[in-house]
């Protein structure tokens, strides 16, 4: 492996900022010096909107949406001062990762305009402001409450069209998240009502000329298939559009973690690993 095609532009998330993520975030940057990176985005998630959107691990800790605020302050200001202190060995770029709950818009532009990041990373990870991916139980009640499975996933995919349009992230994050806990995922996402809503939000990312995030959690679980599954990985190539590796990584153990063996996946389809510079474009 040609160590400078390693990159991630999706991670990066540490314990000094997300109460789901563990170690600092300095050494999680000295890991990914230590890979052999020479380019990394870290993208923390963005505070709540409000505390009806609290993580049930931050509400435990009896934090506030003002608490969360305060942290993703001092998370930009020690990532400009690691970005300038490791500049020597490695560039890194200045993300974060959205949220579509009821607000988002407004709120993420205002984070925007107030933290000035490099680039954003587009997720979605409510569908009607459920969070479906934190547990089997919370995607089950996600899907009771929108009827079914099939509904389910037509939400999501709605959701995250609206997303692309108004905030147009450079990377769109983790693009089939929908299908975390479901065992059929690889049929329901060939239903002809949901694969309909695949390709409009493809069309709209490659017309943004938008990357796509190939995310690599999925492997560090012990799954099969990183997202984006093979069935649409292959319209994304077909369509020509940009993919760039992300670890998702929540610890220094994560940091780097599959993406040699992503490049690899990314080479067989012969997709173009010279990876774009992130930029802001909301
Ligand atoms: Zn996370
Ligand atoms: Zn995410």
């Amino acid at each position: 492996m040609d160590r400078k095609r390693l990159i991630s532009l999706h991670g990066g998330h540490s314990g000094q900022y997300c109460n789901h993520a563990k170690d600092l975030l300095e050494d999680i940057i000295i890991r990914y010096i230590e890979l052999g990176f020479t380019k990394v985005g870290i993208t923390e998630h963005v505070p709540p909107v409000n505390d009806q959107f609290l993580y049930p691990e931050e509400i435990e800790l009896n934090l506030t949406t003002a608490d969360l605020h305060k942290k993703f302050k001092e998370y930009f200001k020690n990532l400009r001062h690691l970005k300038k202190k490791y500049a020597p060995k490695i560039k890194i770029f200045i993300g974060m990762e959205t949220e579509t709950h009821v607000g988002y818009v407004d709120h993420i532009k205002n984070l925007i305009s107030t933290f000035q990041p490099d680039y954003i990373v587009g997720s979605v990870h409510h569908v009607d402001d459920i969070c479906f991916d934190y547990s089997k139980k919370k995607y089950d009640k996600a899907a009771s409450v929108c009827g079914s499975y099939d509904v389910m996933y037509e939400k999501y995919f709605d959701l995250q069209y609206a997303m692309i349009k108004s905030l147009k992230p450079f990377v769109v994050g983790h693009f089939d998240l929908i299908r975390i806990y479901d065992k059929s995922y690889k049929n329901r996402l060939l239903l002809p009502q949901i694969k309909q809503k695949i390709k409009r939000n493809l069309t709209l990312i490659k017309s943004l000329n938008l990357v796509m995030d190939f995310n690599l959690r999925p492997l560090a679980r012990g799954e099969k298939e990183p997202y984006i599954t093979p069935s649409i990985l292959k319209i994304v190539k077909n369509m020509g559009i940009r993919i760039v590796p992300g670890d998702d990584s929540h610890g220094v153990d994560e940091a780097g973690l599959y993406v040699d063996k992503a490049i690899e996946i990314l080479d067989t389809y012969e997709f173009d690993t010279q990876w774009p510079d992130p930029v802001l474009l909301t």
